[in-house]
């Protein structure tokens, strides 16, 4: 049976890529941190579709928490095989570097490049064995581009974006394509806070971007068609930079 796992699955962008890739048939592994209720709400979605879906509750910046769940997971469903990876959870704390803290910029790091190697490595080995398989980061156009008030959260996205150029090379031959997607500014919670018309006159197409706008592109990586796609950032901002 396939499955996907949508790291951050249950809300703002993650949401819309579980609900998209169940809509091309996968089975989803549900993962979350906190939000128990959106989570079983997403899981409700998913399964309306008619496909499976599990909640994972771990927190992907924590080492031995992802050891504990997801290869536990994986020891007791060998039947199971995950071919599409979607590393999505990530936050921000926002803030100047020379006022920032310890945990600031460490916290930022752990979620989004602490949790490309903790649940990465874990589910390659599946998709190396099986020779079939989709990496697929989300990341930022801050991690291209830099941006001031996030040196945190532009380092961890860069990191992101060397490793999957990296694990690209690693796992070519093996049929397995590892590939990122830069979004701009997407109608999420992660926004909240920011006003809209302040950043309109940043962004060319004047709008911000839809969460089922990123999980479309996702899927299309998932894809059969996306075969020969990898080692690439693909941006969908509106033409911001
Ligand atoms: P939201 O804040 O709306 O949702 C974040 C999701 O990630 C939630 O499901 C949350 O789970 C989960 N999550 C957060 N930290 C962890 C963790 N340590 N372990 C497991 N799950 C975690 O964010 P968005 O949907 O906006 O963002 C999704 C991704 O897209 C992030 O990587 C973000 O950096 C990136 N991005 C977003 C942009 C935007 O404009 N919105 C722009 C560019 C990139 P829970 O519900 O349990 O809290």
């Amino acid at each position: 049976m396939n499955y996907a796992l949508v790291t951050g699955g249950s809300r703002g962008i993650g949401r819309a890529i579980c609900l998209k890739l169940a809509d091309q048939g996968y089975n989803v592994l549900i993962n979350y941190v906190a939000n128990q209720a959106s989570a079983e709400e997403v899981q409700a979605l998913v399964r309306s579709k008619g496909v499976e879906a599990e909640l994972l509750r771990f927190d992907v910046g924590k080492g031995e928490e992802v050891e504990q769940v997801l290869a536990g997971w994986l020891a007791a469903n060998p039947t199971k095989h995950v071919e599409v990876l979607v590393n999505n959870a990530g936050i921000r704390q926002d803030g100047l570097l020379m006022l920032m803290t310890n945990p600031e910029w460490q916290q930022v790091m752990d979620a989004s490049a602490g949790g490309f190697f903790n649940v990465t490595r874990l589910i390659i080995r599946g998709m190396i064995r099986q020779k079939v398989g989709r990496v697929i980061s989300i990341v930022s156009l801050s991690g291209l581009k830099g941006q001031l008030g996030q040196t945190n959260y532009s380092a961890a996205k860069a990191a992101v974006i060397g490793a999957t150029k990296a694990l690209a090379q690693e796992v070519g031959r093996k049929r397995v394509t590892v590939n990122a997607v830069a979004p701009g500014l997407i109608r999420t919670e992660m926004l909240q806070g920011l006003r809209e018309e302040d950043y309109l006159p940043l962004i060319p197409m004047h709008r911000f971007g839809e969460p089922e706008e990123v999980a479309d592109l996702v899927a299309f990586l998932a894809s059969p068609q996306a075969a020969y796609i990898s080692g690439q950032v693909i941006s969908i901002n509106g033409a911001q930079y």
